[in-house]
Protein backbone atom coordinates (compact mmCIF):
# COMPACT_ATOMS: atom_id res chain seq x y z
CA UNK A 1 0.00 0.00 0.00
CA UNK A 2 3.11 2.31 0.46
CA UNK A 3 4.34 1.88 -2.60
CA UNK A 4 1.03 3.42 -4.17
CA UNK A 5 -0.35 5.53 -1.63
CA UNK A 6 0.27 9.45 -2.66
CA UNK A 7 -1.59 11.49 0.03
CA UNK A 8 -0.24 15.71 -0.47
CA UNK A 9 1.63 14.74 -4.13
CA UNK A 10 0.60 17.10 -6.30
CA UNK A 11 -0.64 16.99 -10.50
CA UNK A 12 0.12 18.47 -13.30
CA UNK A 13 -1.90 18.66 -15.87
CA UNK A 14 0.07 22.07 -17.78
CA UNK A 15 -1.41 21.97 -20.88
CA UNK A 16 -5.32 21.71 -22.23
CA UNK A 17 -5.25 19.77 -25.34
CA UNK A 18 -9.27 19.74 -27.09
CA UNK A 19 -10.27 16.90 -29.18
CA UNK A 20 -12.15 18.98 -31.80
CA UNK A 21 -12.91 22.81 -32.62
CA UNK A 22 -15.19 24.98 -33.83
CA UNK A 23 -13.16 26.82 -36.01
CA UNK A 24 -9.31 27.14 -36.25
CA UNK A 25 -9.94 30.66 -34.30
CA UNK A 26 -11.30 28.66 -31.61
CA UNK A 27 -8.79 26.46 -31.60
CA UNK A 28 -5.56 29.15 -31.56
CA UNK A 29 -7.33 30.67 -29.42
CA UNK A 30 -7.40 27.81 -26.94
CA UNK A 31 -4.44 26.17 -27.69
CA UNK A 32 -1.71 27.54 -25.69
CA UNK A 33 -4.08 28.25 -22.56
CA UNK A 34 -2.03 27.06 -19.73
CA UNK A 35 -4.38 25.95 -17.34
CA UNK A 36 -2.40 25.35 -13.92
CA UNK A 37 -2.34 29.22 -14.36
CA UNK A 38 -5.03 31.11 -12.50
CA UNK A 39 -5.67 33.37 -15.38
CA UNK A 40 -5.54 30.29 -17.98
CA UNK A 41 -8.15 28.49 -15.91
CA UNK A 42 -10.30 31.91 -16.07
CA UNK A 43 -9.98 31.95 -20.08
CA UNK A 44 -11.55 28.14 -20.49
CA UNK A 45 -14.14 28.63 -18.02
CA UNK A 46 -15.64 31.92 -17.75
CA UNK A 47 -16.71 34.35 -20.95
CA UNK A 48 -15.65 38.19 -20.26
CA UNK A 49 -18.40 39.12 -18.55
CA UNK A 50 -18.37 36.06 -15.89
CA UNK A 51 -20.60 33.86 -17.27
CA UNK A 52 -19.60 30.08 -17.18
CA UNK A 53 -18.26 29.06 -20.25
CA UNK A 54 -18.41 25.40 -21.61
CA UNK A 55 -14.74 23.32 -21.87
CA UNK A 56 -16.82 21.13 -24.20
CA UNK A 57 -17.02 23.11 -28.16
CA UNK A 58 -19.98 20.65 -28.96
CA UNK A 59 -22.77 21.93 -27.27
CA UNK A 60 -22.91 25.84 -28.77
CA UNK A 61 -23.20 23.69 -32.22
CA UNK A 62 -26.26 21.38 -30.79
CA UNK A 63 -29.68 22.65 -32.22
CA UNK A 64 -30.94 21.79 -28.19
CA UNK A 65 -29.31 20.46 -25.37
CA UNK A 66 -31.47 18.06 -23.68
CA UNK A 67 -30.41 17.59 -19.75
CA UNK A 68 -32.34 14.27 -20.01
CA UNK A 69 -31.56 13.72 -16.08
CA UNK A 70 -32.86 17.05 -14.49
CA UNK A 71 -36.24 16.82 -17.33
CA UNK A 72 -35.03 20.34 -18.48
CA UNK A 73 -33.56 21.22 -22.04
CA UNK A 74 -32.51 24.36 -23.94
CA UNK A 75 -35.00 24.30 -27.08
CA UNK A 76 -37.89 23.65 -24.48
CA UNK A 77 -37.32 25.73 -21.37
CA UNK A 78 -36.34 29.40 -21.22
CA UNK A 79 -32.92 28.54 -18.87
CA UNK A 80 -32.02 32.16 -18.62
CA UNK A 81 -35.31 33.05 -17.55
CA UNK A 82 -35.78 30.18 -14.92
CA UNK A 83 -32.37 29.97 -13.78
CA UNK A 84 -30.26 32.94 -14.83
CA UNK A 85 -30.15 34.72 -11.35
CA UNK A 86 -28.86 31.35 -9.08
CA UNK A 87 -25.66 32.11 -6.85
CA UNK A 88 -25.72 29.47 -4.90
CA UNK A 89 -26.08 25.54 -5.97
CA UNK A 90 -26.34 23.19 -3.00
CA UNK A 91 -26.21 19.64 -3.38
CA UNK A 92 -27.03 16.68 -0.88
CA UNK A 93 -27.77 12.93 -0.94
CA UNK A 94 -31.52 12.70 -0.92
CA UNK A 95 -35.05 14.66 -2.26
CA UNK A 96 -36.42 14.54 0.96
CA UNK A 97 -33.31 16.29 2.70
CA UNK A 98 -33.21 18.93 -0.03
CA UNK A 99 -36.48 19.79 -0.43
CA UNK A 100 -35.98 20.16 3.45
CA UNK A 101 -33.35 22.41 3.08
CA UNK A 102 -35.22 24.13 0.13
CA UNK A 103 -37.75 25.30 2.88
CA UNK A 104 -35.09 25.76 5.80
CA UNK A 105 -33.18 28.05 3.40
CA UNK A 106 -36.17 30.31 1.87
CA UNK A 107 -36.93 30.92 6.13
CA UNK A 108 -33.41 31.85 6.38
CA UNK A 109 -33.23 34.29 3.47
CA UNK A 110 -36.45 35.59 4.14
CA UNK A 111 -37.85 34.57 0.48
CA UNK A 112 -41.68 34.82 0.31
CA UNK A 113 -43.79 32.57 -1.87
CA UNK A 114 -47.11 33.74 -2.86
CA UNK A 115 -50.18 32.77 -0.20
CA UNK A 116 -51.50 29.09 -1.73
CA UNK A 117 -48.28 28.08 -3.28
CA UNK A 118 -45.23 25.69 -2.39
CA UNK A 119 -42.54 24.94 -3.63
CA UNK A 120 -41.76 22.78 -6.53
CA UNK A 121 -39.38 19.75 -7.67
CA UNK A 122 -38.51 21.34 -10.83
CA UNK A 123 -37.12 17.99 -11.82
CA UNK A 124 -40.27 16.26 -10.56
CA UNK A 125 -40.38 14.23 -14.32
CA UNK A 126 -37.38 13.18 -14.19
CA UNK A 127 -37.69 10.68 -10.81
CA UNK A 128 -33.73 10.69 -10.65
CA UNK A 129 -32.78 13.43 -8.96
CA UNK A 130 -35.26 16.66 -7.21
CA UNK A 131 -34.72 20.06 -7.59
CA UNK A 132 -35.78 23.04 -5.98
CA UNK A 133 -35.23 26.90 -6.86
CA UNK A 134 -35.59 29.69 -3.86
CA UNK A 135 -34.65 32.89 -5.52
CA UNK A 136 -30.31 32.63 -5.46
CA UNK A 137 -30.23 29.36 -4.15
CA UNK A 138 -29.96 25.75 -6.01
CA UNK A 139 -31.22 22.68 -3.74
CA UNK A 140 -30.42 19.71 -5.53
CA UNK A 141 -30.65 15.43 -4.25
CA UNK A 142 -27.17 14.10 -6.55
CA UNK A 143 -27.94 10.25 -5.07
CA UNK A 144 -25.35 8.03 -3.97
CA UNK A 145 -21.77 7.69 -4.98
CA UNK A 146 -19.32 9.10 -8.05
CA UNK A 147 -21.20 8.30 -10.70
CA UNK A 148 -24.48 9.84 -9.28
CA UNK A 149 -23.20 12.86 -8.52
CA UNK A 150 -20.63 13.48 -12.13
CA UNK A 151 -24.23 12.63 -13.91
CA UNK A 152 -25.66 15.29 -12.21
CA UNK A 153 -22.73 18.12 -12.05
CA UNK A 154 -22.80 17.52 -16.06
CA UNK A 155 -25.90 18.93 -15.91
CA UNK A 156 -25.68 21.26 -13.67
CA UNK A 157 -22.72 22.31 -15.70
CA UNK A 158 -24.69 22.77 -18.12
CA UNK A 159 -27.56 24.57 -16.58
CA UNK A 160 -25.09 27.14 -15.63
CA UNK A 161 -24.21 27.74 -19.07
CA UNK A 162 -27.33 27.98 -20.66
CA UNK A 163 -28.73 30.02 -18.13
CA UNK A 164 -25.37 32.67 -18.17
CA UNK A 165 -24.86 32.14 -14.52
CA UNK A 166 -21.81 34.10 -13.16
CA UNK A 167 -19.71 33.03 -10.67
CA UNK A 168 -21.81 30.15 -9.23
CA UNK A 169 -20.29 28.68 -6.05
CA UNK A 170 -21.70 24.77 -5.35
CA UNK A 171 -21.69 23.27 -2.09
CA UNK A 172 -22.09 19.45 -0.73
CA UNK A 173 -24.08 19.00 2.22
CA UNK A 174 -23.81 15.63 3.33
CA UNK A 175 -22.97 13.02 5.90
CA UNK A 176 -19.85 11.10 6.42
CA UNK A 177 -17.92 8.50 8.91
CA UNK A 178 -15.63 10.29 11.39
CA UNK A 179 -12.07 9.19 11.79
CA UNK A 180 -10.64 10.23 15.20
CA UNK A 181 -14.14 12.55 15.41
CA UNK A 182 -17.22 11.02 17.24
CA UNK A 183 -21.13 11.34 15.50
CA UNK A 184 -22.10 15.06 15.31
CA UNK A 185 -19.22 16.98 14.25
CA UNK A 186 -18.88 19.01 11.14
CA UNK A 187 -15.72 18.07 8.74
CA UNK A 188 -15.30 20.43 5.75
CA UNK A 189 -13.08 19.16 3.39
CA UNK A 190 -9.53 20.81 2.40
CA UNK A 191 -8.70 17.99 0.28
CA UNK A 192 -10.35 15.16 -1.49
CA UNK A 193 -8.39 11.81 -1.77
CA UNK A 194 -10.06 8.53 -3.17
CA UNK A 195 -9.21 5.32 -1.43
CA UNK A 196 -5.40 5.20 -2.56
CA UNK A 197 -4.97 8.39 -1.02
CA UNK A 198 -4.23 9.93 -4.41
CA UNK A 199 -5.73 13.66 -5.08
CA UNK A 200 -7.67 12.94 -8.34
CA UNK A 201 -10.51 11.16 -9.82
CA UNK A 202 -9.19 8.56 -12.25
CA UNK A 203 -12.07 8.09 -15.27
CA UNK A 204 -11.55 6.09 -18.16
CA UNK A 205 -12.06 7.82 -21.16
CA UNK A 206 -12.09 6.12 -24.38
CA UNK A 207 -10.16 3.30 -23.21
CA UNK A 208 -7.37 6.33 -21.56
CA UNK A 209 -6.76 7.17 -17.98
CA UNK A 210 -7.85 10.60 -16.97
CA UNK A 211 -6.49 12.16 -14.06
CA UNK A 212 -8.83 14.95 -12.49
CA UNK A 213 -7.16 16.65 -9.74
CA UNK A 214 -10.02 17.07 -7.37
CA UNK A 215 -9.70 20.72 -5.93
CA UNK A 216 -11.66 21.96 -3.46
CA UNK A 217 -11.51 25.89 -2.93
CA UNK A 218 -9.54 26.43 0.42
CA UNK A 219 -10.39 30.52 0.98
CA UNK A 220 -14.47 29.02 0.77
CA UNK A 221 -13.20 26.32 3.21
CA UNK A 222 -11.69 28.52 5.81
CA UNK A 223 -14.49 31.48 5.54
CA UNK A 224 -16.62 28.29 6.23
CA UNK A 225 -15.16 27.19 9.27
CA UNK A 226 -14.60 31.10 10.47
CA UNK A 227 -18.97 31.41 10.38
CA UNK A 228 -18.98 28.34 12.74
CA UNK A 229 -19.39 30.16 16.40
CA UNK A 230 -17.98 29.12 20.07
CA UNK A 231 -21.92 28.52 20.81
CA UNK A 232 -22.35 25.79 18.18
CA UNK A 233 -23.09 22.56 19.81
CA UNK A 234 -21.15 20.60 17.52
CA UNK A 235 -16.94 21.56 16.30
CA UNK A 236 -15.85 22.49 13.16
CA UNK A 237 -12.90 20.86 11.39
CA UNK A 238 -11.19 21.31 8.46
CA UNK A 239 -9.43 18.86 7.05
CA UNK A 240 -8.74 16.21 3.90
CA UNK A 241 -11.24 13.24 3.22
CA UNK A 242 -11.17 10.11 1.53
CA UNK A 243 -13.60 9.41 -0.78
CA UNK A 244 -14.39 5.88 -1.49
CA UNK A 245 -16.71 3.59 -3.89
CA UNK A 246 -18.27 1.70 -1.68
CA UNK A 247 -19.58 2.06 2.41
CA UNK A 248 -18.69 -1.15 3.38
CA UNK A 249 -15.72 -2.73 2.32
CA UNK A 250 -14.12 0.06 0.64
CA UNK A 251 -14.41 2.26 4.00
CA UNK A 252 -13.01 -0.99 5.69
CA UNK A 253 -16.36 -2.09 7.52
CA UNK A 254 -17.01 -5.31 9.26
CA UNK A 255 -20.43 -5.71 8.89
CA UNK A 256 -20.82 -5.87 5.03
CA UNK A 257 -22.16 -9.06 3.20
CA UNK A 258 -18.39 -9.66 2.43
CA UNK A 259 -15.23 -9.09 4.70
CA UNK A 260 -12.06 -10.57 3.55
CA UNK A 261 -9.82 -8.76 6.72
CA UNK A 262 -9.57 -8.64 9.95
CA UNK A 263 -10.57 -5.92 12.60
CA UNK A 264 -7.15 -5.59 12.99
CA UNK A 265 -6.27 -4.98 9.78
CA UNK A 266 -9.21 -2.60 9.93
CA UNK A 267 -8.03 -0.80 12.24
CA UNK A 268 -4.40 -0.45 11.15
CA UNK A 269 -5.64 1.46 7.77
CA UNK A 270 -7.79 3.39 9.79
CA UNK A 271 -5.67 4.59 11.87
CA UNK A 272 -2.74 5.09 9.11
CA UNK A 273 -4.79 7.00 7.12
CA UNK A 274 -5.63 9.29 10.09
CA UNK A 275 -1.91 9.92 10.52
CA UNK A 276 -2.08 11.11 7.58
CA UNK A 277 -4.40 13.54 8.41
CA UNK A 278 -7.49 11.89 6.77
CA UNK A 279 -10.07 12.78 9.57
CA UNK A 280 -13.13 11.74 7.47
CA UNK A 281 -14.76 9.15 5.05
CA UNK A 282 -17.37 9.56 2.65
CA UNK A 283 -18.23 8.84 -1.13
CA UNK A 284 -18.50 11.84 -3.28
CA UNK A 285 -16.20 15.07 -2.73
CA UNK A 286 -13.87 13.37 -5.22
CA UNK A 287 -16.18 13.58 -7.91
CA UNK A 288 -17.60 17.10 -6.60
CA UNK A 289 -13.73 18.66 -6.57
CA UNK A 290 -12.63 17.26 -9.67
CA UNK A 291 -15.46 18.32 -11.90
CA UNK A 292 -16.25 21.98 -10.31
CA UNK A 293 -12.29 22.48 -10.36
CA UNK A 294 -12.49 21.24 -13.94
CA UNK A 295 -15.53 23.68 -14.85
CA UNK A 296 -13.67 26.77 -12.71
CA UNK A 297 -16.42 26.55 -10.61
CA UNK A 298 -15.74 27.31 -6.25
CA UNK A 299 -16.77 24.57 -4.39
CA UNK A 300 -16.77 23.26 -0.47
CA UNK A 301 -17.59 19.85 0.93
CA UNK A 302 -19.25 20.14 4.25
CA UNK A 303 -20.30 16.98 5.99
CA UNK A 304 -21.13 16.21 9.42
CA UNK A 305 -19.91 13.14 11.08
CA UNK A 306 -22.40 9.89 11.76
CA UNK A 307 -20.10 8.14 14.03
CA UNK A 308 -16.30 7.57 14.86
CA UNK A 309 -15.13 4.81 12.36
CA UNK A 310 -11.70 4.02 15.48
CA UNK A 311 -15.02 3.08 17.51
CA UNK A 312 -17.16 0.75 15.11
CA UNK A 313 -18.79 0.42 11.49
CA UNK A 314 -22.46 0.65 12.23
CA UNK A 315 -24.70 3.66 12.37
CA UNK A 316 -26.99 3.52 15.61
CA UNK A 317 -27.86 6.64 16.69
CA UNK A 318 -31.78 7.19 16.40
CA UNK A 319 -33.20 8.98 13.92
CA UNK A 320 -34.29 12.13 15.86
CA UNK A 321 -30.34 12.37 16.27
CA UNK A 322 -29.40 11.72 13.06
CA UNK A 323 -31.84 14.08 12.06
CA UNK A 324 -30.60 17.08 14.18
CA UNK A 325 -27.05 16.45 13.04
CA UNK A 326 -27.92 16.39 9.21
CA UNK A 327 -29.04 20.21 9.90
CA UNK A 328 -25.72 21.19 10.97
CA UNK A 329 -24.00 21.39 7.73
CA UNK A 330 -27.07 23.24 6.72
CA UNK A 331 -26.70 25.87 9.68
CA UNK A 332 -23.25 26.36 8.16
CA UNK A 333 -23.94 27.06 4.73
CA UNK A 334 -26.94 28.95 5.44
CA UNK A 335 -24.93 31.32 7.31
CA UNK A 336 -22.60 31.85 4.29
CA UNK A 337 -25.37 32.54 1.81
CA UNK A 338 -27.10 35.13 3.89
CA UNK A 339 -23.48 36.84 5.04
CA UNK A 340 -23.13 36.90 1.15
CA UNK A 341 -26.59 38.28 0.27
CA UNK A 342 -26.18 40.72 2.97
CA UNK A 343 -22.63 42.07 1.79
CA UNK A 344 -23.20 41.93 -2.00
CA UNK A 345 -27.01 43.89 -1.50
CA UNK A 346 -28.39 41.10 -3.39
CA UNK A 347 -32.02 41.22 -2.80
CA UNK A 348 -34.23 38.45 -2.23
CA UNK A 349 -37.31 38.74 -4.08
CA UNK A 350 -39.81 36.80 -6.22
CA UNK A 351 -38.87 37.17 -10.19
CA UNK A 352 -42.58 38.28 -11.93
CA UNK A 353 -43.68 35.86 -13.19
CA UNK A 354 -42.45 34.99 -16.79
CA UNK A 355 -44.82 33.23 -18.95
CA UNK A 356 -41.99 32.56 -21.17
CA UNK A 357 -40.83 30.02 -19.18
CA UNK A 358 -41.49 27.34 -21.42
CA UNK A 359 -40.45 27.98 -25.05
CA UNK A 360 -41.50 24.97 -27.01
CA UNK A 361 -44.88 23.50 -25.28
CA UNK A 362 -44.02 20.39 -27.59
CA UNK A 363 -40.58 20.02 -26.72
CA UNK A 364 -41.16 20.37 -23.58
CA UNK A 365 -43.49 16.94 -23.39
CA UNK A 366 -40.94 15.29 -25.73
CA UNK A 367 -37.96 15.77 -22.97
CA UNK A 368 -40.91 15.12 -20.00
CA UNK A 369 -41.67 11.81 -21.52
CA UNK A 370 -38.35 10.82 -22.66
CA UNK A 371 -36.89 11.38 -19.05
CA UNK A 372 -39.78 9.42 -17.90
CA UNK A 373 -39.34 6.41 -19.94
CA UNK A 374 -36.02 5.08 -19.08
CA UNK A 375 -34.72 3.30 -16.38
N1 LIG B 1 -21.34 8.14 4.83
C1 LIG B 1 -20.26 7.38 4.51
O1 LIG B 1 -19.86 7.30 3.36
N2 LIG B 1 -19.66 6.69 5.52
C2 LIG B 1 -20.09 6.70 6.78
O2 LIG B 1 -19.51 6.04 7.63
C3 LIG B 1 -21.21 7.52 7.09
C4 LIG B 1 -21.82 8.23 6.09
Amino acid sequence: MDSVFHGGASYKTPFVTFCSWKSDEHMNKCKNICEDTPEGRKQLTRYKDGCVRLRNPHIELMDQDILYHLALGSGSHDLQAMFGDVKYVCMGGTPKRMEQFAYFIMNEIGFKLPAGTTLLDISQYSYRYSMYKVGPVLSISHGMGIPSVGILLHEIIKLMYHARVKDPIFFRLGTCGGIGIEGGNIVITEEAVDGMGRPFLELPILGKIVHRPAKLDRDLAMELKDLATADDPWETHVGKTMCTHDFYEGQGRLDGAFCEYTERDKLNFLEKIHKDHIINMEMESLAFGALTYHAGIRSAVICVTLLNRLNGDQVSSTKEVLNEWQNRPQMLVARYIKKHLEDDKIAVELSPPSPATVKSPKKMRIVREESQSYE
